[in-house]
């Protein structure tokens, strides 16, 4: 299971799609981006093989230079195109990817369903999309902030929102999670080879640590929401 995401200037699919195929070793059994293309976030998710995520993009492009990728070791809910990640809150203008398990996503799923909220998936990742919805007021890192406070369990994190379109939000507890430092691009993935090509500037995220990427910068705050003078890490090595 893997995740890759990527904010600049390029087109984010083909960065999503190569960085996952660097992951593949991690074992999945589907795979889906999603990506803004200046108006919505556009889901495209199979289950099977990465060529068949691959087709699909190529079928049925999505441009757009923001997005997040998912390859999914099934843990809740059968290996199927709706339980692939992306998930998304209800007008899918809030999209996550998340590696790991949340262990009370029950009682949250309960308390959202009695809120109104419909879901989709068997996943216990798809109530960290409506829990984010549920909390967002105008504030995408604080909703997540807030709702992360409110899982058990264990998770990497990557989210975007089309209504605040110029950050990716990443979170990890007892889940691997780096963030790639670039030149008007950053990027965030489960381990270092998915982005080797793009850069040897990284972040090696700590459990509770939240990033919040744009194109021109990244800034790790710690639980406390303080910023925590992270050190870049350089890479040596080749994949
Ligand atoms: N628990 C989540 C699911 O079953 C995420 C699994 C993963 O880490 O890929 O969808």
């Amino acid at each position: 299971c893997g995740i890759v995401g990527y904010i600049g200037e390029k087109q984010a699919a083909p960065i999503l799609v190569e960085g996952l195929k660097k992951l593949e070793y991690r074992g999945y059994d589907s795979a889906g981006v999603a990506i803004y293309d200046m108006e919505k976030i556009h889901i495209r998710k199979k289950k099977g093989r990465l060529a068949m995520l691959e087709e699909e993009v190529t079928k049925n492009e999505a441009k757009g230079v923001l997005g997040i990728g998912h390859t999914r070791w099934a843990t809740h809910g059968a290996p199927s195109d709706i339980n692939s990640h992306p998930h998304c809150n209800g007008d899918c203008s809030i999209s996550i990817v998340h590696n790991g398990i949340i262990e009370n996503y029950m009682d949250l799923k309960e308390g959202l369903i009695e809120k109104g909220y419909i879901f989709h998936s068997e996943t216990d990742t798809e109530v960290i999309a409506h829990l984010i919805d549920d909390l967002y007021d105008t504030d995408l890192l604080s909703a997540v902030q807030a709702a992360v406070k409110m899982l058990k369990g264990s998770y990497a994190l990557g989210v975007i929102s089309s209504k605040e379109p110029d950050k990716i939000i990443a979170v990890r507890k007892d889940s691997p999670l780096v963030v790639g430092l670039g030149e008007r691009e950053n990027f965030i993935a489960s381990d270092i080879p998915a982005i080797l090509n793009h850069t040897r500037r990284v972040y090696l995220l700590d459990d509770n640590e939240v990033a919040v990427l744009t194109k021109d910068g990244v800034k790790v705050l710690d639980k406390y929401g303080e910023e925590c003078g992270k050190q870049v890490f350089k890479v040596d090595w080749d994949a």
